[in-house]
């Protein structure tokens, strides 16, 4: 933490700042109370900003309707098919950027739904299956007219290269949800908290070793705390972002 008084980074366990020499044994409480109150307060402006969004849908609702259904499903479609004409009509280019196009333009959508919207992994993964079999359909449509083939696929390797797609940008879109999680909710919790950590993290924290003293205890079940916290996210972020990249590229390569 800093200290109050000569804004020099001090250890959090500190009774006095090696600094200025002052005391902290009175202050540190209240700097620990301030930094919940305003994680309270983000909370509070996030919950606050989910009801203002949920009273404009009541009060405008066709409204709140057609604005979504463009911003969340029309412009990643759009942005999806734009790709694919400008990768294999326009500059009949290697088939890598399209599966690239669809990793990396879901993930943004995803971020913004949870920021926003504040839906969860279900939601996400609707919208993702939406986004990603409209887009396909869209996609099959324009190279059918284009090349004038069966917009409707034939042999099983065309399905199985219409079900990796679609999934590779269902799995992006729920990457960026739970980056979204990881940024907005997660991060910081676990930078505010400025307390004793929880009773598991002191458990591991002392299986690692009990000849330590309190002080290192608790620094070590802190460290412990912000990691079972953190970890869990980013697995799934990882996970996510692994599938979708696989299921991306994977035709491409014959893996
Ligand atoms: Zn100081």
């Amino acid at each position: 933490m800093e200290c109050p008084f000569c804004a020099e980074t001090i250890k959090d366990e500190a009774i006095v700042c090696k600094h200025c020499s002052r005391d902290l044994r009175v202050v540190r409480p209240v700097i620990h109370e301030v930094q919940e109150i305003v994680a309270e307060m983000d909370r509070l402006r996030r919950e606050l900003g989910r009801i203002n969004a949920r009273l404009e849908r009541i009060k405008y609702p066709v409204h709140y309707f057609v604005a979504h259904t463009i911003g969340y499903v029309l412009v990643p479609i759009v942005l999806l098919l734009a790709a694919h004409i400008l990768v294999t009509i326009v500059f009949d280019a290697n088939p890598l950027y399209l599966r690239l196009a669809s990793v990396i333009i879901p993930v943004p959508f995803g971020l913004v739904l949870y920021a926003r919207q504040n839906a969860g992994f279900r939601g996400a993964i609707l919208l993702g299956a939406l986004i990603a079999i409209l887009a396909v359909i869209s996609m099959l449509t324009v190279t059918g007219f284009n090349d004038n083939v069966p917009i409707v696929p034939g042999p099983w390797i065309e399905w199985r290269e219409v079900i990796e797609y679609s999934a590779s940008i269902t799995l992006a879109l729920v990457t960026g949800n739970i980056i979204g999680f990881l940024i907005l909710d997660v991060l910081p919790k676990t930078m505010a908290q400025g307390g004793k950590p929880n009773a598991l993290a002191y458990s591991i924290a002392r299986l690692l070793g009990q000849h330590v003293g309190e002080e290192q205890l608790r620094r070590r079940a802190r460290i412990i705390q912000d990691l079972l916290v953190t970890v869990g996210p980013v697995a799934g972020v990882a996970a996510t972002a692994a599938g979708s990249v696989y299921a991306g590229l994977k035709g491409v390569f014959g893996w």
